[in-house]
């Protein structure tokens, strides 16, 4: 059985996300965040946030819908 629970993921979230989790560790998030819906939408938006912020880092100035997305995912935070 998973040792994953809420807090958890959020701590290894980065790495998953980074590709950095091992197989195993990959699939115990993966089974915790397809029995939690809490913990799926935080993926979700950490998800996106990286990629907002790998856009940026690219170098290009983010245009303003970019902007406006980011604003309105973190206000769909609370
Ligand atoms: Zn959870």
């Amino acid at each position: 059985m998973s040792e994953i629970d809420c807090t958890r993921l959020v701590e290894l979230l980065w790495a998953y996300l980074d590709g950095e989790a091992d197989e195993t560790l990959c699939q115990d998030l993966q089974v915790h965040m397809a029995e939690c819906l809490p913990c799926r939408q935080h993926a979700e938006f950490e998800r996106r946030l990286r990629e907002v912020i790998q856009y940026k880092c690219r170098g290009e100035r983010a245009p303003e819908p970019l902007r406006l997305e980011l604003v309105r995912l973190l206000s769909g935070l609370s």
